[in-house]
């Protein structure tokens, strides 16, 4: 977990007054003057961004699930937040051809960008003050935590559970 990109992404959460969750990633797109469009792209591109002068764009792929669409939404947020350089941002999953899983996180900015949003759609505090609610209010099994906070977030729940392993407060991924 980088410090910087953490607390770059409460200050964002902060600069735009958002607290509560599931955070919108497409309205804190918009606040920060990207304009964000939906397009029907081949399932192997996630989404773009690209800078221009007169204003920069999101367009993310319609076909993907929701909380897939939102991820990808929140980490071309983090290619602009994190000031990467570049003009055109396209984020193609790339796969591999020894396992056939699919990654797309293989340069620094790319990491960086996925880490960003990470800490929008799943801030720190919230993660932290939603599962300890989770656990003092029910009997629910911990292999059930992950799927529940990510429901809570509408993030997946691989996403929800590297990001509790992330935060130390589940020790390892079942
Ligand atoms: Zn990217």
């Amino acid at each position: 977990m980088n410090p910087s990109i953490e607390e770059k992404a409460t200050a964002t959460l902060e600069q735009l007054n958002l607290t509560s969750i599931p955070i919108d990633p497409a309205s804190v797109a918009a606040r920060l003057g990207l304009s964000v469009r939906f397009e029907s792209f081949s399932d192997d591109l996630s989404g773009v961004l690209m800078r221009k002068p007169e204003g920069s764009i999101v367009a993310v792929n319609s076909r993907h699930g929701v909380a897939r669409q939102r991820f990808t939404i929140a980490h071309e947020i983090g290619h602009h937040v994190l000031q990467h350089k570049g003009d055109l941002f396209i984020d193609q999953t790339v796969l591999n051809r020894r396992d056939g899983r699919s990654s797309y996180a293989i340069d620094s900015q790319e990491i960086e960008a996925n880490a960003f949003a990470a800490a929008l759609l799943m801030p720190r505090q919230q993660v932290t003050n939603e599962l300890i609610a989770l656990m003092n209010s029910s009997m629910i099994e911990q292999k059930n935590l992950a799927r529940e906070l990510a429901n809570r977030f509408q993030v997946s729940e691989q996403a929800m559970s590297f990001r509790l392993v992330n935060l130390g407060l589940i020790t390892s991924l079942e």
